[in-house]
């Protein structure tokens, strides 16, 4: 018996999930260490037809780890800093 947990169910993420590029690949390549490349990741995610919403979802919910939509923590940092600075202007 497999002690495999899918990482969906591990991260309580939406049902949109399963329709995501990563699915076909390592999820390690969605976490790399410290330092780590995230080009083939980010390059997944620009052909992944759930890209926005999953973008969205990893903003809102201030997800620290990962690529997610396309963008590491530092640029979803970035863009919730943006959205801020939007909504008090
Ligand atoms: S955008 Fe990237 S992380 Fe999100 S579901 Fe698609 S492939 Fe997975």
């Amino acid at each position: 018996m497999s002690n495999f947990i899918p990482l969906q169910e591990l991260l309580s993420v939406p049902d949109w999930y399963k329709d995501g590029e990563c699915q076909k690949h390592d999820q390690d390549l969605f976490f790399p260490d410290r330092g780590g490349s995230t080009v083939k990741a980010k390059a997944i995610c620009n052909s992944c037809k759930v890209k926005e919403v999953c973008l969205e979802f990893a903003v809102e919910r201030k997800e620290r780890f990962g690529i997610w939509g396309g963008k590491s923590e530092r640029e979803r940092r970035a863009i919730r800093k943006e959205q801020r600075l939007q909504t008090e202007s």
